[in-house]
C-alpha cells in the first residue's frame, strides 16, 4: 500500500510537471476552436479557393444567435470606403498602380445546413452568420464556408508582388469577444488593428511545383503530382495563421534546442546573417522571457510595404529593408510579445510594439549589433523632434492611445513605437535588467496563449520590482511623463 502511494505520488509529480514545462500548447489547444482549411493557389489569376471548417464552442457566459467573422480580404475591394494603407504608403504599396483584391462566398453552412449568412460590418468586413437555434454555453457549432479570394497586386499582408504571394489575415476568423459581444472591428489602415484569440490550425494548400512555402504551423505531409505540389500544415493553439508563397524562395535553417528555424529568402546576399539574428533572438527570449514552445520559426523575405509583418511562427521582413537585420529581430520578438502572450493590438498596441521595439534593442546590445545607449538616444530624439514640431501646431497629445484615435501612421509609429519603447527603458532603467527580465518572465508564465490586458502587464512589473509600479505606466499612457534627458 505504502509502495502503491508512493507511486501514485511520483506520477502526480510527473503529471505536475509535464503540465507545468512542457505542455501548455497541448493543454491550450484541447480548448481551443478548431479551423480547417483545404485550398488551392491558382497563379495565373492570383486566386485562392478554400474550403473552410470552423468549430467554434461558446466560451462566453451566454447564449449568442450569429458568430462574427472577420473579411479582412474584402478590404481590398476597389469599391471599399478606405485603403488598406494611408495615402502616404500608397506608392510602396502599389508599385504598378492600382489593383483590387475581394473574398467571395459560393457557401456556408451550419451544423449541415446552408446559412443565409450576411457580409456586413462598417466596411462589408464582417461575414455574419446566423444559427438556428441558440448557442448555449459549452456548446459547439460546425461552419462551413466555401469561398475563392481574389488577391490585389500590392505589397501587404494580403497581395502579391513581383516575387512573394503574401497570405495573412486571408481567410475569415471570429471576431474577438468582449463586453458580452463580438468586436466587430474594421480593418484600420494604421496599425496591426488585430485581435484573436488561439486556436488549432490544420491547413492544405495546392501551389505550383516551383513555390516553396514558408507558413505558420509545422508540415505534416506533402504530396506532388501533375506540377502542383501539396502541403498540409498543422498548429496547435497559435493565435493567427499566415503563409507566404515564392517560386523564387530559396531556403536556410538552423536549430535552437528543439526548434528549427528557417529563412526563406529571394533577394539577401547575406541569408547567414538574418538567420543568425533570428535564431539568437530566438534562444534570447527563450533563456530571457520563456521557451518557445513550437517546433518550428520560420522568417521570410518579402514584398510588403511596412518594416514587416508578425505572425505565428511566421515573420515577414520586408525585401530591401535599410533596417534588415533589425527588422528581422523585431518581427522574431514578436513571438512572444503578440503571438505567445497576446494583447488587444487595436486598443493597447504600445503593449507589444513597445515591448519588442525595446527587447530588439536589448537584444542588439548584447550581440554587439548596436549599443543599447545610442539606440535610446537616437529614439529619444526623434521622440523630442516630434513633440518639439508638433507643439508648434497647437495642443499636443503624446498618450498611447487606440489606433482609431491616431490621426496618422506617423503619430501611431511616434507613440506607440518610440514613445512607448522609452516607458520600457525607464522601467529598465528603474529596475535593473534582471528584475525587468523577471517581469517580463512572470508576465510570460502568467498570460501565455490568452490576451493578456495592461492590468496583467503592470502587476508583473510590480511583482518583480516589489512595489507598484502602475504610476510609471499610468504617466506614460496618460501622456503625463516628463522624459529626463538620457545620460
Ligand atoms: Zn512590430
Amino acid at each position: 500500500m505504502k509502495k502503491f502511494l508512493t507511486l501514485l505520488l511520483l506520477a502526480v509529480m510527473l503529471f505536475a510537471l509535464v503540465g507545468c514545462n512542457g505542455n501548455f500548447v497541448e493543454e491550450k489547444s484541447r480548448n481551443a476552436d478548431n479551423y480547417t482549411i483545404v485550398m488551392s493557389y491558382d497563379n495565373d489569376n492570383h486566386k485562392l479557393s478554400a474550403t473552410q471548417t470552423v468549430t467554434v464552442t461558446n466560451r462566453w457566459d451566454e447564449g449568442v444567435d450569429s458568430l462574427k467573422f472577420h473579411i479582412y480580404a474584402n478590404q481590398y475591394r476597389q469599391d471599399a470606403s478606405w485603403s488598406v494603407v494611408t495615402s502616404s504608403y500608397r506608392s510602396k504599396a502599389y508599385p504598378n498602380g492600382s489593383s483590387w483584391g475581394n473574398i467571395t462566398f459560393d457557401s456556408v453552412s451550419c451544423n449541415g445546413e446552408a446559412v443565409p449568412y450576411v457580409i456586413e460590418g462598417q466596411d462589408m468586413d464582417i461575414l455574419s452568420v446566423p444559427l438556428k437555434e441558440t448557442l448555449q454555453p459549452f456548446q459547439t457549432v460546425e461552419v462551413d464556408m466555401t469561398y475563392e479570394i481574389q488577391l490585389a497586386n500590392i505589397l501587404h499582408r494580403l497581395g502579391y508582388g513581383n516575387n512573394t504571394v503574401n497570405l495573412g489575415n486571408f481567410y475569415p476568423v471570429l471576431c474577438f469577444w468582449e463586453d458580452g459581444e463580438f468586436q466587430c472591428t474594421p480593418y484600420y489602415n494604421i496599425g496591426d488593428p488585430f485581435v484573436t484569440e488561439v486556436a488549432n490550425y490544420d491547413v492544405t494548400v495546392n501551389v505550383p511545383t516551383e513555390f516553396l512555402v514558408a507558413s505558420t504551423g509545422a508540415l505534416a505531409e506533402s504530396k506532388t503530382e501533375e506540377q502542383r505540389t501539396t502541403y498540409r500544415y498543422t498548429a496547435l493553439a497559435v493565435r493567427d495563421f499566415a503563409m507566404v508563397l515564392s517560386d523564387k524562395f530559396k531556403v536556410t535553417s538552423q536549430q535552437v534546442g528543439d526548434v528549427t528555424v528557417n529563412y526563406y529568402y529571394f533577394a539577401d546576399s547575406d541569408s547567414a546573417s538574418a538567420l543568425s539574428v533570428a535564431a539568437g533572438m530566438l534562444s534570447y527570449l527563450s533563456e530571457k522571457v520563456g521557451k518557445y514552445p513550437y517546433s518550428v520559426f520560420n522568417v521570410a523575405e518579402a514584398d510588403f510595404c511596412y518594416g514587416g509583418m508578425e505572425y505565428p511562427n511566421l515573420a515577414l521582413v520586408t525585401s530591401g529593408s535599410s533596417q534588415y537585420l533589425t527588422a528581422t529581430a523585431h518581427e522574431t520578438a514578436h513571438q512572444w510579445f503578440y503571438a505567445l502572450i497576446g494583447n488587444d493590438q487595436i486598443k493597447y498596441a504600445w503593449m507589444d510594439e513597445g515591448l519588442t521595439e525595446f527587447v530588439t534593442m536589448l537584444y542588439m546590445d548584447t550581440v554587439q549589433e548596436g549599443s543599447l545607449h545610442t539606440s535610446i538616444k537616437n529614439a529619444f530624439r526623434t521622440y523630442t523632434t516630434y513633440v518639439d514640431v508638433l507643439g508648434q501646431y497647437g495642443k499636443l497629445d503624446v498618450s498611447l492611445r487606440a489606433i482609431p484615435q491616431y490621426k496618422s501612421d506617423s503619430e501611431y509609429v511616434y507613440m506607440t513605437y518610440v514613445k512607448s519603447s522609452l516607458m520600457f527603458y525607464s522601467l529598465y532603467q528603474t529596475m535593473g535588467e534582471t528584475k525587468f527580465y523577471k517581469a517580463l518572465s512572470d508576465y510570460y508564465n502568467n498570460c501565455k496563449l490568452t490576451v493578456a490586458h495592461p492590468q496583467n502587464m503592470v502587476s508583473s512589473f510590480s511583482k518583480a520590482f516589489g512595489s507598484d509600479m502602475s504610476g510609471v505606466f499610468d504617466s506614460f499612457v496618460e501622456g503625463k511623463d516628463i522624459i529626463g534627458q538620457v545620460e
